[in-house]
């Protein structure tokens, strides 16, 4: 089997109502889809994310574009079977050339966008070739369902408490037993008392997350989740920015019994090798449609492993329920349960692997078992390659 042509799509969806974390205003979800043909007349289909494509419409996209197109002659012609030589050669251009393709070193993280993208194709592609699920190419299922939580209480204009007591019973009435939180966009103070609020409308038994999305400095983060403390925090995820982690998170570790939680930002294994291996989080979060794709997952669960750290997965479930089901500490999934917060995930797929009483079960069908939606692609999307 070999890959005879590479498509590129570009999908972006407005929100009905923009949301806010500590530190965007997010108004619309955009995605990059690659579509992998085979001369076997497999297709293989890959997401990819980036922080870079927060917000951005297809014109934002021109980078990527010309990205996926330079590297295209390094998938072209390739066996799928061979995606770790594939990952190693695309990985390389962050720093030299490759095969007479020139290095990409200003533009790593679009690369490497464009990478867990094609990487994720090609393990779908695997899949469909020995039609077996991917978790069955990762080794096997360790566990037939994964818990999922449900992201939300995000900070809305003109946000009154009806509106974070309907929040929550909503994810109550579709079974979630863990909830998300946004912090970090208010005072401490208020950031705690709004914490407590959402905990009394889901009382005790609920477990409760906090994600700062790297708003706080070292000091602001410590008093935050000290205030915090008294609301039983389930872990409080990315408290400060990511380029002082390994000093910040030491720290506040050592001044808050709330476990951490980071990860999601890192976009190589290198990345994830510090926090895992010095330990400084007490869960990671991988996405692997923003740090190289399933290969770059594989590389961590074993680092996770070693470390007896539970993995958690950043965003789209319907890929991560296969890297999660294979991981000896495969723990949870992310999961956005309203449709305003995440059309993509409710319009995109043919049929979509359901949460139900808040998990996902394992899905069945070769590759990742997905299939687009042809009237969503054409809707919102553009084919840009
Ligand atoms: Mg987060």
């Amino acid at each position: 089997m070999r890959v005879t042509k590479l498509d590129t799509y570009f999908l972006s969806i407005p929100l009905p109502q923009p949301v806010r974390t500590s530190t965007n205003t997010i108004r619309q979800v955009s995605e990059v889809i690659v579509k992998l043909t085979t001369d076997s007349g497999l297709v293989g289909i890959g997401e990819g994310h980036g922080p870079f494509l927060f917000n951005q419409g297809p014109a934002g996209m021109q980078a990527v574009n010309e990205i996926i197109q330079r590297i295209t002659p390094l998938v072209v012609g390739e066996d799928p079977f061979n995606s770790e030589r594939i990952w190693q050669d695309i990985f390389a251009l962050t720093y030299r050339a490759v095969r007479g393709i020139p290095p990409l070193a200003r533009q790593q993280r679009q690369l490497v966008t464009a990478l867990s993208a094609i990487d994720i194709a090609l393990w779908d592609l695997k899949g469909k070739a020995v039609e077996r699920p991917v978790y069955a190419l990762l080794g096997g299922a360790l566990r037939d369902k994964i818990p999922a939580y449900a992201t939300g209480f995000y900070y809305r204009d003109h946000e009154q408490p009806a509106d974070l007591e309907r929040e929550a019973a909503l994810y109550m009435e579709k079974g979630y037993r863990t909830m998300k939180v946004k912090v970090g966009g208010l005072t401490p103070k208020a950031d705690a008392e709004r914490v407590r609020f959402i905990r009394q409308c889901v009382g005790d038994d609920m477990a409760l997350m906090l994600d700062a999305n790297q708003g706080w400095d070292l000091p602001t983060a410590i008093e935050a989740a000290q205030r915090c403390e008294a609301s039983n925090i389930f872990w409080l995820e990315d408290p400060m920015p990511w380029y002082d982690e390994r000093h910040t998170l030491r720290r506040l570790k050592a001044a808050t019994s709330i476990p951490l939680a980071a990860g999601e930002t890192e976009y190589s294994p290198f990345g994830l090798r510090t926090l895992l291996m010095e330990g400084l989080v007490d869960y990671v979060i991988i996405d692997s449609t923003w740090a190289g794709g399933l290969t770059t997952w594989r590389k961590a669960a074993v680092m996770a492993e070693m470390q007896q750290i539970p993995m958690a997965a950043h965003h789209d479930p319907q890929i991560h329920v296969h890297a999660l089901a294979a991981s000896p500490t495969g723990f949870i999934l992310e999961s956005f349960a309203d449709p305003s917060r995440d059309p993509l995930w409710f319009e995109l797929f043919k049929e979509r692997p359901e949460i139900v009483d808040g998990s996902m079960s394992l899905p069945e069908a070769p590759g990742f078992g997905l299939e687009l939606r042809e009237d969503t692609l054409e809707k919102y999307g553009v084919k840009i390659g």
